[in-house]
């Protein structure tokens, strides 16, 4: 379902990705480990349109995007990554929620605006979120009275509510206290269990190893090793890989 082929990526001189290429077929789970700075980030963004690229293209359920230049993009570009947008929810490492908007506003904002949904049923899908993630009775709270936990939730479905295709996540649980990593990772597990197409950036390795279908290890830019969690985890071939998971266990 998603296809990135020969990407390359440049900030300013600095050229990041020099001919990345990476399949994920429907229903999959990669996992993106490596270390800071080897363009983990810059991959997601890459895929969602968040970011341009120089050359190669990405292909997201039959959208393709080529090398736009998006500080002038046209019309045409414009449209292509709205199409991609609509394909991929994104969570982030900060929750990103709007202050000023409920809970619940802010899981119907988007289906409403950029879906056109009908309020009343936006408004029920949002609470059946909501029930997944126990907290119906925050619908009409405010972001600053949730905890982190209870916040980065609410990202999840908040995304979820504009039925993605594909779901990524970057270092989702990075921002929490330790007590509120594991009800989120319950909530991407549930999410995964359920079929969703993911890739998930996140230097838990051990979460990495149970919920993945295969792990993508990321250096400087450079796609270096890539397989299934036993192999990467357990027995992984390349120098840097092993320097890196000794550095990270
Ligand atoms: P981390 O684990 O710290 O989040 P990462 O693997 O996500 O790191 P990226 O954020 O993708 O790494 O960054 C990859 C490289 O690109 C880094 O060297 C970074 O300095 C550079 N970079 C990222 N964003 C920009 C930017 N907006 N302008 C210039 N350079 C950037
Ligand atoms: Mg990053």
């Amino acid at each position: 379902i998603i296809t990135v082929k020969n990407l390359h990526k440049s900030y300013n001189d600095y050229h990041l990705f020099k001919g990345i290429s990476l399949d994920v077929k429907k229903g999959e789970v990669v996992a993106i480990i490596g270390p800071s700075g080897s363009g983990k980030s810059t991959f997601l963004r890459c895929i969602n349109g968040l970011e341009n690229f120089q050359k190669g293209e990405v292909i997201v359920d039959g959208i393709r995007l080529n090398s736009n230049n998006r500080l002038n993009p046209s019309k045409e570009d414009m449209e292509v990554i709205r199409k991609i947008r609509l394909k991929v929810g994104m969570v982030f490492q900060q929750f990103n929620l709007f202050p000023h908007m409920t809970v619940l506003e802010n899981i119907i904002e988007a289906p409403v605006k950029v879906l056109s949904i009908n309020r009343s049923i936006a408004i029920e899908n949002a609470l059946t979120l909501l029930r997944r993630i126990n907290l119906e009775n925050k619908a009409d709270s405010f972001p600053e009275d949730l905890s982190g936990g209870e916040q980065q939730r609410v990202a999840i479905v908040r995304s979820l509510a504009m039925k993605p295709e594909v779901m990524l996540f970057d270092e989702p649980t990075s921002s929490l206290d330790p007590e509120m990593v594991g009800e989120v990772l319950y909530v991407i597990k549930d999410l995964v269990g359920r079929g969703m197409t993911t890739l998930i950036v996140t230097h838990l390795m051990q979460f990495a190893h149970e919920i993945a279908d295969r792990v993508v290890v990321l250096d400087k830019g450079d796609i270096i090793e890539t397989g299934l969690p036993d192999e990467i985890f357990i027995n992984p071939k390349n120098e840097r890989t092993k320097s890196f998971l000794s550095r990270s266990l």
